[in-house]
């Protein structure tokens, strides 16, 4: 879609069909690389990423060696052909951030003091692109070291939120924004919490919100990550399950 949509939700539904705090289909599954010592598939609609998990290991290069806690390190790539226009390969500016904002997300969970002196690296990789990628990481990523046994104080569930307009020009609230909304929304906000403790871990917003819609957001996600965290404990049990039934 290249010009601007006349509207983005119409009589409550948005351009997919989908209700404002409705999320796309979802799917997860955990030990989808096997030479990684953790790995996890997640799809959000046609957003798509695997994450794979490497370590506890050796630190490369050595004076990246922590004596106290271990290395966490991630990195966010896109596939080229990924999305609709071709994305030049290798990491830009943009990859560079987001691998930032995730890799400190990720070190605020993992136990790092457990593993001094050793890597836990996690490649993350956009197979598939309809916007909120970072957010479909990061479940991805939780998820992966979660499958790696690596000790957590609890997972990572994320989900993005936005500001769209009606044909009338009013705004409403919307709950894991794909690309139109993206491109053409008032504002989207890449949101990550640890599900049991509701402590923030990422809060990344492109756009203007005033500081209600903020907070009706927020309560549209919030509501969101219980449900995507129940389907990340599903991933996560489904894997051992398999075989025993
Ligand atoms: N995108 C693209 N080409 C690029 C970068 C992004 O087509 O080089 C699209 C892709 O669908 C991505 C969306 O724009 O998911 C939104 O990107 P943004 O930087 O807002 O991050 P995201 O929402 O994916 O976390």
């Amino acid at each position: 879609m290249n010009e601007k949509p006349e509207y983005l939700i119409k009589n409550g539904k948005r351009l997919d069909g989908r209700k404002p705090e409705e999320l796309r289909e979802i799917k997860m599954r955990t030990g989808v690389v096997s030479n990684a010592d953790g790995s996890a598939m997640v799809s959000f609609g046609k957003t798509k990423v695997i994450a794979a998990v490497y370590g506890p290991r050796e630190v490369h290069p050595r004076h990246l060696l922590l004596p106290d806690r271990a290395l966490l390190r991630a990195w966010y790539d896109m596939f080229s052909f990924s999305v609709e226009d071709r994305k030049r390969p290798g990491p830009g500016r943009r990859e560079i951030e987001i691998s930032k904002v995730l890799t400190e997300a990720l070190r605020s969970v993992v136990f790092l003091e457990k593993f001094p002196r050793t890597a836990i690296d996690i490649f993350i990789a956009v197979v598939q692109a309809d916007a909120s990628t970072r957010v479909t990481g990061l479940n991805a990523a939780a998820l992966a070291l979660a499958d790696a046994g690596i000790p957590m104080k609890d997972l990572v569930t994320a989900v993005s939120f936005g500001k769209v307009y009606d044909e009338k020009g009013k705004e409403h609230m919307v709950v894991d924004v794909f690309k139109p909304e993206d491109n053409w929304g008032l504002a989207d906000v890449a949101y990550a919490v640890t599900p049991n403790f509701g402590e923030i871990l990422l809060l990344q917003m492109d756009g203007n919100l005033t500081r209600e819609e903020l907070f009706t957001g927020k309560r549209m996600a919030d509501e969101a990550v219980r449900k995507i965290y129940r389907q990340q404990v599903k991933a996560l049990k489904d894997k051992y399950l398999e075989g025993l039934e």
